[in-house]
């Protein structure tokens, strides 16, 4: 995470809050004129949260209305989150660290399968399963991944184990218009490709990233500001930044309202101000 466009006045003036007993916090909230994030307020039976309850867990907001809390800083978004609608939601989990993360993310919808073996990938899924890694953003903690060389836990994308060199293509997106765009060739998961798709929902037009991570190499010639039609090999299956096991980490991303992702720098490109994971499954095709 970039420290550079938090706001550490933003976390002082609202962190002291949390220690308050509930009914001085909400006069101090009001008089500082800041409110708790819109999150459903869910009253447990038999216990007592006075914050707001994510994933099963009593959280104490500190920040206000279309913040985030990032590492106890309050973190600006850019897209207003009332206008990202009720797909957004908010879990929680702890990094190795022990540092405590709540983050926005588009979980599953209700109506596309659960089954990832119904889906088209950017590989090659004939002979078994594809994926060997899932979406968990959606879990409690206890159920996210787990893994001693990661620093992080949770899984954002679908890993999708191939053989070194393996041709990874340009998957179109349901409800896509137009060409996937080009925003980034070189480093950030390992060597990573990332695309621009833009995808109509409902009467909204909405930006997706999709990452090809871990790559062996991209495809020759590729370069940002290009459009690439579906099926295009984008790059090769490698190991990249995941020395020893070789496989495409296949990461969808829906920028926030209002952001040009051409615009924004890639070091920021994925966080929570920028963009948030998505379950791919909400817009990859079925096959
Ligand atoms: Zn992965």
């Amino acid at each position: 995470m970039s420290a550079r466009r938090w706001s550490p006045w933003a976390a002082l003036a609202v962190a002291p809050l949390v220690w308050l007993p509930a009914r001085e916090r909400e006069g101090a909230l009001a008089a500082a004129s800041v409110r708790a994030p819109e999150v459903t307020h869910i009253e447990p039976e038999g216990a007592r949260c006075d914050g707001v309850m994510v994933a099963e867990e009593c959280l104490r907001p500190r920040c206000a209305v279309g913040e985030l809390d990032l590492d106890g800083f309050c973190l600006p978004t850019a897209g207003a989150v009332a206008d990202e609608g009720a797909a957004v939601a908010t879990n929680a989990h702890t990094e190795r660290t022990g540092r405590r993360v709540i983050y926005e993310h588009i979980p599953r919808r209700p109506e596309v399968p659960e089954d990832y073996d119904r889906y088209v990938y950017p590989v090659p899924t004939e002979g078994g399963h594809a994926v060997s890694s899932g979406y968990d953003l959606d879990r409690p903690d206890a159920q996210q991944r787990r893994g001693a060389g990661l620093h992080a836990t949770g899984h954002g994308g679908v890993d999708l184990p191939q053989p070194r060199g393996t041709p990874a293509r340009v998957v179109s997106l349901r409800g896509e218009q137009g060409d996937p765009e080009v925003v980034y060739v070189g480093r950030l998961f390992g060597t990573t490709v990332l695309l621009r798709q833009v995808v109509r929902e409902g009467e909204t037009l909405w930006t997706y990233l999709t990452l090809y991570g871990h790559l062996d190499a991209p495809a020759q010639g590729l370069a940002r500001g290009m459009f690439v039609r579906p099926g295009a090999v984008v790059g090769y299956v490698g190991d990249t930044g995941a020395e020893g096991f070789v496989h495409l980490h296949y990461e969808v991303r829906r920028a926030r309202a209002g952001v040009d992702v051409m615009r924004e720098d890639i070091a920021r490109i994925t966080e929570q101000e920028v963009s948030v994971p998505c379950d791919p499954r909400n817009v990859l095709p079925w096959r």
